[in-house]
């Protein structure tokens, strides 16, 4: 995100800061959340999500290796049957006291169609596996996420996107998937063969039944020229439209009480490679959040500390091919809200959103991400006809995160968001169905397809409440 000129610039603004003795209101709150037990009484042992907020003690752990073994362990698993990935979501998605289902053992490129530049791949493989897996066969998804720790089936049941006005979400690249349902019957679904299954469970929430294929659409390697820079904030929310036309993939993070903007933007070149340097973004991170404990109750000293180690950054260049260059390492763990809201209400709506936490909420100091997402035609995507900004508020791991929903929540559903369904988010089916058009659809074709509710946990009934399984 930012140079290491700017990290030491920005270390020894912090060190001053701090030796001057500035206020350390935070310091104390620095600590570990409490952990849930390694085991339950019966001696079931703890899985967790990423972040740390959600936790389950399944009776189960299976790890299928082909098809026919996942259709045979259908037919005794416990209920409820949870298929999960990464475990990256911050959602409850993943959790069950029945069977936990990883696709760990079902990876890698099943074949590919060098014409068409299709792919078709096993659903556990990571994101992260899976591009230089395509690399080698001149293939390359068209777009990426954040990070790329993801596994192909879990990123695409939630939605997961990256950004670029022209560019859909991932699951805009799946021209077709194998999905188990809980009869243990194997269907493929693609716009032609059991197309409502595809539309519907294509952002499936592992609600529809276990993907265990995907066939994606590809396109040839492209060499890309990844630039990051420091903008000032209010210049870059008035050029947004200008920027969004000019890249064609571009985020920006606007970064609270600084006044300012990190900008991200790729695009195809034909310069030589030139390797991203080391990972400067969490060194920033940190910063940010020494900036935070040290001047969290002193705001004109924050912005003005940020403007004295932030200003003068330079830009960073790195030059190669897409699939190394769109994700990122994230190794500070946080939990995170994003809605995404119709493109033209994104900046009126990240205004509210940093206006209510500048007032607010002066422990904020992770950045607000924002993307944008071309519209699609998954019935459950959030980007079902409309294309769409996101608006990302991410809160660090040790720090409360309530305040999402009573605070930034309401802003993003008076725009009308649709919130990511792997990130933190309070809405039931009622919600859904007003959100989504072919929500009902969707909802009686799960019923259909898992009438005795194999797959629904807590967390889905929420969603699908009205479902009486
Ligand atoms: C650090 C970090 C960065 C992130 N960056 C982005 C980003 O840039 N853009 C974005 O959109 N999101 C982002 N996310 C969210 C993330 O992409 C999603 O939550 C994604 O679903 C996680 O994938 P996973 O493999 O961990 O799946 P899990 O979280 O394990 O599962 C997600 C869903 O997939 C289902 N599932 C898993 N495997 C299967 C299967 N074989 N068949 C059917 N269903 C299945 C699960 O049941 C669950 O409903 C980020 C999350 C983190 C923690």
């Amino acid at each position: 995100m930012v140079s290491r000129r700017l990290v030491l610039g920005a270390a020894a603004t912090t060190l001053t800061a701090g030796a001057a003795g500035a206020i350390g209101y935070r310091a104390w709150r620095d600590r570990e959340p409490a952990a849930p037990p390694a085991q339950d009484s019966q001696g079931r042992l703890l899985w967790r999500n990423w972040s740390g907020i959600e936790h389950a003690y399944p009776a189960q752990r299976l790890a299928p290796a082909s098809e026919d073994e996942l259709a045979a362990l259908l037919r005794t698993a416990v209920a409820p049957v949870r298929p999960v990935g990464a475990g990256h979501s911050f959602t409850g998605l993943a959790t069950t006291d029945g069977a936990l289902v990883s696709f760990d053992a079902m990876t890698g490129l099943a074949g590919h169609d060098a014409d068409a530049r299709r792919a078709t791949v096993w659903s556990g493989t990571r994101l992260s596996d899976l591009g230089p897996a395509l690399a080698e066969i001149d293939q390359e998804m068209p777009n990426l996420p954040d990070i790329n720790k993801q596994s192909l089936a879990g990123a695409l049941a939630t939605g997961t996107h990256g950004t670029g006005r022209l560019s859909p979400a991932l699951h805009g690249g799946v021209a077709s998937f194998r999905i188990a349902l809980a009869d243990g019957e194997i269907k493929t679904c693609s716009p032609r063969e059991n197309a409502e299954l595809y539309h519907a469970a294509l952002v499936g929430l592992g609600a529809f039944g276990l993907v265990t294929q995907i066939e994606l659409q590809n396109q040839a390697l492209t060499r890309v020229l990844k630039r990051s820079w420091v903008a000032d904030l209010e210049q870059t929310l008035e050029s947004w439209p200008e920027l969004q036309r000019a890249h064609r993939n571009i985020e920006f993070y606007a970064v609270p009480f600084t006044d300012m903007a990190v900008i991200i933007s790729c695009d195809p070149t034909d310069r030589p490679v030139l390797p991203r340097g080391p990972d400067e973004d969490t060194s920033g991170l940190m910063l940010l959040k020494g900036l935070r404990d040290w001047l969290g109750l002193a705001p004109q000293a924050r912005r003005a500390a940020a403007g004295l180690a932030f200003g003068g950054a330079e830009p960073t260049e790195a030059v190669d091919e897409a699939w190394k260059m769109l994700s990122n390492e994230r190794p500070v763990r946080f939990n995170e809200m994003e809605y995404h809201v119709p493109i033209e209400a994104q900046v009126p709506a990240l205004r509210e959103v940093i206006a209510a936490i500048e007032k607010h909420r002066s422990d904020v100091f992770f950045p607000i991400e924002a993307r944008t997402v071309q519209q699609d035609e998954a019935w459950l995507s959030p980007f079902y006809r409309r294309d769409s900004g996101s608006i990302a508020v991410h809160t660090y791991y040790k720090d409360d995160h309530e305040f999402l929903y009573e605070l930034v929540e309401p802003i993003l559903r008076r725009y009308d968001g649709r919130p990511h369904w792997g990130k933190l988010h309070s809405l039931r089916a009622a919600d859904f169905a007003s959100l989504y058009p072919r929500f009902a659809e969707a909802a009686a074709l799960r019923r259909e397809v898992d009438p005795n509710g194999l797959f629904m946990n807590a967390h889905l009934r929420k969603v699908f409440a009205g479902d009486e399984t």
